[in-house]
């Protein structure tokens, strides 16, 4: 296999150059150490505290572990708190025996000249040998720690004058660079090729840039060892493919192949540039090099969309669509619909232009496509962007298409009318919120986001990137859960209550313990240094079906249950309708811009209300079984006792009607509840929703039923005031009707 972008672009002479100016210049150097525990390519420090080396092999620097196999390999964590910290380099060196004489020692514990001088002598005893002593000498020693006197006229003590020149009298800058960090790992560019090593370099710099993953020293000398024996002058001089083919055992390992890779794809970054000037002509799109962030490796890939004419209008497109803000996921179907259009019209792969999509090609790829994709919903989607596609070449005129190349809603394939439910149904549902299941998920992480799905329907990739701070209260104190919708592109927020928030505030000091700077509420827990990416939601996946396993959930029928992680929306919904919570309310808590999905769950509930009402008394939504009588005469009163209850908190839009927020602790916040209130549009509900406050207040009176009117009479007020803010609103208000959430900002308690 080649890789054709590697070869496409010639090195040219300005190549070195441009590279030479990318990397900075602590990447440049021939011999790189690594500052002790960086993130990215160190090590974590030495065990020992107060050593300054990094750890090399269970947690100790190679002297401790060397002192510690010397002390007979002792219980690990009691031998780190008694062990001296200082190591070579940092220990302080032993001046000469004779009193103030300040030169090293050279024999006999005495400096050069001493040792001479009492060998002369004829070895007296010490203490009663008095020699002299030459004054203070011009410098001390050069390297920085070193309070010996220099001699031998390079600047160094005695003992640092001998290394200097075993490692060949380098420049006193190097020397010095070199002591700092002895016994220390480095990366040793100094046998690569001058090209090769800046390429490197370069590589090295982008990883601390990405601030993703550990790249040490030890774990890419194999490869450099084997860039080194192959004699290469720079890895653009062969594809990936080939490089990695070509790569021995000890270098085939993940680490070094990942970076290889990745020094590849860098350096083709820099060398082919970024932006649409340069990525427009390419068939494969690296969508990174286009700016879209939080996809690293994302390609969009035009190869296989035959013949030209056709890619090139595909091309063009899809950077249409992306600079409408289309997003990664529908760029995807629409390149895969073009691609199957390409292969399942006949002829069109080697046709000559547009011409060839006459009606019959396309009744043909019709055709062809109900059998490949049987299942209509998919088939639909398929068709949809097919249509799209030639309404925009069409509408933009990229290209003359025969009049009747286009589709019509007629060539859509016939749906089922009521989708299947895809709620979980309360059987299971019982079983995974039964507490001793719940404990049985072992990261804290993953409980937590199981409590967010079922008690607030949130999707899971907005649950997964749920920020750090993302709780916040209203002035009444309430306590929402602000999230952004990353499907509709807007932040929201949904009620919770208590113990959700005490849970969150529990994660919201874990996180910080291990990530003081992180910014989302989950981590990753790996190749995530700064705490700065959410958990993927990958992971959550995996461990959801790990752990219905393990507590052996089963449906009705005693067979293995199968839940997604996007059913907890479809329960939270239909939980929600079926606790007859108003259509707008759910709409609202689950965010949906239109009324069409809410409204599946509204339909549903209209013929199961009754049913799910009787199953709901028989298992609460805690999994608890009630304790009332369902069938006879009691069941109809304690349902319609039920209904009263819930019709006696009128408020704007029905009643406060979330039976599910048990510990909601402000009934009357509702109407200070972001999700209900201060849009004009919903004028026309308050008026209603007064009059049959109105109502209520008057039967219960009649009735004798003080309580009750005396409640729905701050409602009253409080309707009057909101009608009355929204009426003056209206006037002034000169935003599109359209975006009434967001209009004029009148919400009452906006997201401090
Ligand atoms: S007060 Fe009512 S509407 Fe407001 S958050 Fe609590 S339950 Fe929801
Ligand atoms: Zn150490
Ligand atoms: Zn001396
Ligand atoms: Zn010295
Ligand atoms: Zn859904």
């Amino acid at each position: 296999m080649v890789s054709v972008e590697a070869l496409a672009t010639p090195i040219e002479s300005g190549w070195v150059a441009r590279l030479g100016a990318a990397v900075r210049q602590e990447f440049r150097a021939e011999v790189l150490v690594p500052a002790v525990a960086d993130p990215i390519l160190g090590s974590p420090g030495c065990a020992v505290p107060g050593c300054v080396r990094s750890s090399r092999y269970a947690g100790l620097c190679p002297a401790h572990l060397g002192r510690w196999r010397k002390a007979g390999r002792p219980d690990r964590h009691g031998w780190v708190k008694t062990a001296d910290p200082e190591v070579m380099g940092y220990r302080p060196l032993h001046s000469c025996l004779v009193p103030d004489c300040g030169f090293g020692q050279h024999r006999y514990r005495l400096c050069y000249r001493h040792s001479h001088a009492w060998d002369k002598a004829g070895r007296p005893a010490v203490d009663r040998w008095k020699p002299d002593v030459a004054g203070t000498p011009a410098a001390v020693c050069a390297i920085p720690g070193c309070a010996l006197w220099a001699e031998l006229d390079a600047g160094w003590c005695h003992s640092h004058h001998r290394r200097w020149r075993l490692r060949g009298c380098p420049s006193a800058a190097e020397f010095i660079a070199y002591c700092a960090s002895y016994g220390e790992d480095r990366f040793d560019l100094r046998p690569l090729a001058p090209q090769l090593r800046l390429e490197i370099g370069y590589a090295l710099q982008c990883r601390v840039d990405a601030n993703r993953t550990r790249t040490t020293p030890r774990s890419i000398k194999p490869l450099l060892d084997h860039l080194v024996a192959s004699g290469a002058e720079s890895l653009l001089e062969r594809p990936l493919a080939e490089w990695l083919a070509g790569l021995p055992a000890a270098a085939s390992v993940n680490t070094p192949r990942a970076f290889l890779g990745y020094a590849i794809e860098c350096l083709l970054d820099l060398r082919d540039g970024t932006g649409w000037d340069s990525e427009y002509q390419r068939d494969v799109w690296r969508l990174r090099r286009l700016g879209v962030s939080g996809h690293d490796g994302a390609k969009l890939d035009f190869t296989a969309v035959h013949p030209v004419w056709l890619r090139e209008l595909a091309k063009r497109w899809c950077r249409w669509r992306m600079s409408c803000g289309v997003g990664l996921g529908q760029l995807r179907s629409d390149r895969l619909a073009l691609v199957r259009l390409s292969q399942f019209t006949p002829g069109l792969a080697s046709s000559s232009g547009p011409d060839a999509l006459d009606r019959a090609a396309l009744e043909a790829y019709l055709a062809r496509l109900a059998v490949e994709i049987p299942h209509p919903k998919t088939r639909s989607a398929e068709i949809g962007c097919v249509t799209g596609f030639l309404h925009a070449v069409r509408q933009h005129r990229w290209a003359s298409l025969p009049a009747e190349a286009q589709l019509y809603p007629s060539d859509q394939p016939r749906r089922d009318e009521t989708p299947a439910p895809r709620a979980i149904p309360e059987f299971v549902m019982g079983q995974l919120e039964s507490p001793a299941n719940l404990d049985r998920i072992s990261d804290p992480r993953i409980r937590l986001l199981v409590e967010v799905l079922i008690r607030t329907g949130l999707r899971i990739g907005d649950a997964t990137r749920l920020a750090l701070d993302c709780l916040v209260r209203d002035p009444q104190g309430a306590v929402y859960l602000r999230y952004r919708n990353h499907k509709m592109r807007r932040d929201a927020v949904v009620p919770i209550d208590d113990e959700l928030t005490a849970m969150i505030q529990t994660q919201q000091e874990r996180t910080r313990q291990r990530f003081p700077t992180a910014a989302v509420l989950l981590p990753r827990s790996s190749a995530n240094p700064d705490g700065r990416l959410p958990i993927p939601t990958a992971t959550f996946h995996l461990q959801l079906g790990q752990w219905l396993e393990t507590c052996g959930v089963t449906d009705e029928l005693g067979q293995p249950a199968y839940v997604t992680a996007h059913q907890f929306r479809h329960t939270a919904a239909t939980r929600w309708i079926n606790h007859e919570v108003p259509q707008e309310v759910v709409r609202r808590l689950l965010d949906h811009t239109s009324h069409t999905m809410t409204a599946v769950y509204a339909r549903l509930a209209d013929t199961t209300i009754r049913e799910q009402w009787e199953r709901a008394q028989k298992i609460n939504i805690r999994g608890e079984p009630v304790d009332i009588t369902v069938d006879g005469p009691l069941a109809d009163g304690e349902w319609m006792k039920q209904n009263l209850a819930r019709a006696k908190m009128a408020l704007p839009n029905g009643y406060c009607g979330l039976p599910l927020q048990k510990s909601c602790p402000h009934a009357n916040a509702c109407l200070t509840c972001p999700l209900f209130i201060t849009t004009a549009e919903f004028l026309p509900q308050h008026r209603k929703q007064l009059d049959d406050t109105r109502a209520l207040i008057s039967r219960a009176q009649t009735d004798g039923h003080t309580r009750l009117a005396e409640m729905n009479r701050t409602v009253e007020t409080n309707l009057l005031t909101i009608i009355a803010t929204l009426e003056t609103d209206q006037r002034d208000c000169r935003c599109a009707a359209a975006d009434s959430e967001t209009c004029c900002g009148k919400e009452s308690s906006d997201a401090p």
